[in-house]
């Protein structure tokens, strides 16, 4: 099992990660969306995990490959069906994560009315930052998130602008899955998502959480 790790060294090995699509207005009008009353979720493996300090190898041949940066939250012990003010117990801290994409795929299973199993849940499709524990973030709900490809600014977020906050999704979530330590979500993406392709640099930054650089391959 793939595991991710904690600034203090604490390692875990999440279960399951679970995705949230269309949590950012912009992205939604850009992707050509509407607005859901609920959260969209969808799942990644364990699999799917993958050091972002280290080169990240994408699929050559499937098409499109997008790059969407997100908050990522990290379970601190099991949840089930708990209420969004209750979440702050559930909550072990935060990390950087890229939501890898196979866009392609995606829209032509999108238009088939077919699941995104293939499109969000390939190998390393989701590249996540050490984490850091949620007593050293001031306020979850304003965190700038960045994303550079090749020095170009491409992702500029704020999780001020996410339509869902993160308790309302830990809690929504837990109503359909049991949450266990270790378990990631995925908060979304902002505006500004894109293709990436082999010897792409990348830079990727949310406040207080994580900067880093690597380079995709
Ligand atoms: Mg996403």
């Amino acid at each position: 099992m793939n595991q991710i790790t904690f600034l203090n060294g604490l390692t875990l090995a999440p279960s399951k990660i679970i995705g949230v699509g269309r949590n950012y207005d912009e992205h939604i009008r850009e992707m050509q969306s509407s607005r859901t009353k609920e959260p969209v979720l969808f799942l990644k493996p364990n699999s799917a995990l993958h050091d972002i300090s280290k080169p990240i190898p994408i699929p050559k041949d499937l098409g499109s490959v997008h790059h969407e940066i997100e908050l990522a939250v990290c379970i601190a012990k099991t949840c089930s069906k708990i209420f969004a003010d209750e979440a702050p117990e559930y909550t072990l801290g935060y990390g950087l994560a890229l939501d890898l994409t196979l866009r392609d795929i995606q829209s032509k299973a999108k238009k088939d009315g077919l699941p995104w199993a293939l499109a969000k849940g390939f190998d390393h499709s989701c590249p996540v930052s050490q984490f850091v524990t949620k007593d050293k973030i001031q306020n979850v709900d304003d965190l700038n998130l960045l994303l550079k490809v090749n020095g170009v600014v491409k992702q500029n977020g704020n999780t001020c602008n996410m339509i869902f906050k993160t308790g309302e999704l830990i809690a929504y979530i837990s109503r359909f899955f049991t949450l266990y330590e270790g378990d990631i979500i995925l908060t979304g993406t902002p505006s500004g998502v894109g293709p990436i392709k082999e010897r792409d640099k990348l830079e990727a930054t949310i406040d207080q959480i994580s900067s880093i650089q690597t380079i995709i391959v």
